[in-house]
């Protein structure tokens, strides 16, 4: 059953946010919908030149749009950077969504596929790209065969004409291939392991040339930002920030699921104002801010704005927004041993610092007395000389339970 078709992206999420919350989600908005609704409007408009990319991508800085895949870097600018490389440029879309709490991508492409879909074809009018490749996470497989069907509608029935090509890639099946560098690896066929930078991915990426790469809710947004203007979504944030944020809420709540919310919006906020609080016979004791490389905050500091900025400056960081509330019946020790056991698992093992110090975080966290200094020691390491972030955020989990939780290792 298709679902009413709505304009707006919020809209969307709006009309099924029932079905988000135990995420049984049956029904998309499919290529007749979508157009019907007034999709790839904007995309005719580039193509057709009633719009320049210059000014779509002033619309973009201005509205303060950040990769939502993790890294934060500012929209308009990779645009920019990638337009002033040589062509033939190319572009990946990254739908792995392998942090652990992180479930948007999926949440979105269930329900609205074409909006990121033009997104992404608006992107590539305004950067130049010949071929854009989307990698998605192996394990979506409903999501693949609805993907495939829908690109089929739009290759049938263009919306412009000389769309530039669309090849949807599986993905590998490992937490590291959602890496940028190593997503890139993987789609070109090798094993999927990150490359050292510089170069950067905008001048040396897919196949060797300059690559425009996006997390897929990023290309989501495009298309509202451009259409309603840079202030719609400025003008959302909360406590001096800008825009909004898709929360992946898991754990002790008693309303879990996708929260749309606004950026900047505090721990506290979301559990109350979009949770529904917490579980019957659980207090509120520690959060996970950015899945299970963002590090662990205590109960008392959830006044912290959950963005970009502020979070690094307490040692986190919120990553994909993927926020794991826990109890008094938890502890961050245990969260923290369960993070460092996948990153040692996941470790794509290239490099000495995150191979060997994923293994001996683990082996020293499950002794029954932490050695602090020795894991500062370590943590250090990993940081200064691990080649990608899974090495160098690896540590932030058992940092924060030295510097938050010394309660949970006295007497240890
Ligand atoms: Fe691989 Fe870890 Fe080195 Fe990243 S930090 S390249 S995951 S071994």
């Amino acid at each position: 059953q298709r679902p009413v078709a709505h304009a707006s992206a919020e809209s969307v999420l709006a009309a099924v946010s029932a079905r988000a919350i135990t995420d049984v989600h049956t029904g998309h908005l499919d290529y007749d919908a979508y157009r019907e609704a007034g999709g790839y409007q904007l995309l005719r408009a580039c193509t057709e030149w009633r719009f320049d990319p210059e000014s779509v991508i002033v619309t973009l800085m201005a509205s303060g749009l950040r990769g939502l895949g993790g890294a934060g870097f500012p929209v308009g600018r990779k645009w920019r950077i990638v337009r002033n490389e040589p062509g033939p440029r190319l572009m990946a879309v990254n739908i792995d969504e392998g942090e652990p709490g992180t479930f948007k991508d999926r949440h979105y492409l269930e329900r609205d596929p074409h909006r990121f879909l033009e997104g992404a074809l608006v992107a590539a009018w305004a950067v130049g790209i010949e071929t854009i490749y989307l990698y998605l996470r192996d394990e979506y497989h409903g999501l693949r065969a609805m993907l495939e069907t829908e690109l089929d509608r739009l290759r049938a029935d263009p919306p412009v004409p000389d769309m530039p090509e669309i090849v949807l890639r599986r993905g590998a099946g490992a937490y590291i291939c959602g890496e940028e560098s190593a997503m890139i690896e993987s789609i070109e066929g090798k094993r999927g392991m990150p490359r050292l930078r510089p170069p950067y991915l905008a001048q040396v990426g897919l196949f060797g040339r300059p690559t425009l790469e996006h997390n897929m809710e990023t290309l989501h947004w495009v298309r509202d930002i451009v259409e309603r203007g840079a202030e719609w979504f400025t003008n959302r944030g909360r406590h001096g920030r800008k825009g909004l944020r898709s929360f992946s809420v898991s754990g002790r709540v008693r309303e879990p699921g996708l929260k749309l919310a606004p950026a900047g919006i505090t721990m506290q906020e979301l559990l109350n104002e979009y949770c529904g609080g917490m579980q019957d016979g659980h207090t509120f004791y520690a959060y996970l801010p950015g899945g299970a490389s963002g590090g662990i905050l205590p109960a008392s500091m959830a006044d912290v704005p959950l963005d970009f900025d502020t979070l690094q400056r307490h040692g986190c960081f919120i990553g994909s927004a993927a926020v794991v509330v826990l109890s008094d019946r938890d502890t961050a020790r245990a969260a923290a041993l369960n993070t460092l056991r996948f990153f040692r698992d996941e470790s794509c093992g290239q490099c000495t610092p995150c191979r060997a110090g994923t293994a001996k975080a683990v082996a020293l966290m499950e002794r029954a007395t932490w050695d602090a200094a020795l894991l500062a020691e370590l943590s250090q390491v990993m940081r200064d000389a691990s080649i990608c972030g899974l090495g160098q955020a690896a540590p932030n989990p058992f940092d924060c339970v030295v510097k938050y939780f010394p309660h949970e290792l006295e007497g240890s």
